[in-house]
């Protein structure tokens, strides 16, 4: 059976923060904050996998009450995903991704998202679409207060 799930995060966005997205450092003068890296898209892409493998939730594997995610890169959480699914013979088909965000421009750090993303998924880069999209200027997102991704996966026996 092929296996759908979505994913879906947001961080608030402060200044003295590193902006990382899909293990990749991002020039900008704000970042997530966040337990963890804050990584946006790392999460939405997490919750998707889990979410189509029917495992619930970032949270509940890595709760943000737990010391050890404190700062942790989120490619470790997709590491330990990756482990999770290969556990219940579930392999990973493709993965399709948007972060919205104001500024700024990702295309140019898609290819470097993607070689991170797929090396702690153990795919090929080109199981993984990255794209961006602004809010124009609106609400929250548009005035560069927060992030947001959303992503789904497929997964096949
Ligand atoms: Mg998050």
């Amino acid at each position: 059976m092929t296996r759908t799930g979505f994913g879906y995060d947001l961080h608030r966005l402060a200044r003295g923060r590193s902006l990382i997205l899909g293990g990749v450092a991002v020039p900008f003068e704000k970042g997530p904050v966040g337990h963890s890296d804050g990584d946006v898209l790392s999460h939405a892409i997490c919750d998707a996998l889990l979410g189509a493998a029917g495992l619930g939730d970032i949270g509940t594997h890595f709760p943000d009450t737990d010391p050890q995610w404190k700062g942790a890169s989120s490619l470790l959480f997709l590491e330990h995903t990756r482990e999770l699914l290969n556990g219940r013979g579930l392999r990973i088909a493709h993965v399709d991704a948007v972060v919205v965000l104001e500024q700024p421009k990702l295309g140019p750090h898609f290819a470097a998202m993607r070689r991170s993303l797929a090396a702690a998924l153990n795919i090929a880069p080109e199981q993984i679409n990255l794209k961006a999209k602004t809010s124009e200027g609106t609400g929250a997102i548009g005035r560069s207060e927060a992030i947001a991704a959303y992503a789904i996966a497929t997964l096949e026996p």
